[in-house]
């Protein structure tokens, strides 16, 4: 819209909330970073392509890079070994941030109940939303998205985000 027209908004002047101009700049413009090790990733993969179209959401612009993204989607099995690296992932990026713990590996280990498979991301990280399922589907993905957005508009936008003082089996 052009602010200049004159003949559309004459001397209109449009007030608002900080919060409500920051977070929907937020909600609009998620950049998520997606730790995909396994079936889980192809999933996500057909989210983003054009059938489901993530773009719609406004999260279409992954990254792999943590230190651009503000969405960490974990999808699939982690073992215990790749537990310090996807810390490290979630640590690099920049607050505001956050986690969508994807199908049942991601969430609990799933049918992986053994001795190298971390049961549950959020041993080791905070997680804001969880998606069922074994393979979830996109719809339940693009879910995921939705409550991410509608969580965003319940935070301060100018206040440190508050992880409820989570203390991860890594963390000091
Ligand atoms: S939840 Fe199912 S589809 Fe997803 S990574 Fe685990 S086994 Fe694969």
């Amino acid at each position: 819209m052009d602010l200049s027209n004159h003949s559309i908004l004459g001397d209109a002047v449009v007030t608002t909330r900080l919060d409500a101009v920051v977070n929907w700049g937020r909600q609009s413009s998620l950049w998520p970073f997606v730790f995909g090790t396994a079936c889980c990733a192809i999933e996500f993969m057909a989210t983003a392509a054009s059938r489901y179209d993530i773009s719609r959401f406004g999260a279409e612009v992954l990254r792999f890079s943590p230190r651009h993204a503000d969405l960490l989607f974990v999808a699939g099995t982690i073992s215990y070994k790749q537990a310090p690296i996807l810390k490290q992932i979630y640590d690099q990026m920049p607050e505001p941030k956050w986690v969508v713990s994807m199908g049942a590996c991601a969430c609990s280990g799933g049918f992986y109940d053994n001795y190298t498979t971390l049961q549950g991301i959020d041993e080791i990280v905070p997680v804001d939303v969880y998606i069922a399922g074994c393979p979830p589907r996109p719809e339940a993905i693009l879910d995921a998205v939705v409550q991410i957005q509608k969580k965003m508009w319940k935070e301060p936008a100018l206040e440190l985000q508050d992880h409820g003082d989570f203390k991860g089996k890594l963390d000091d």
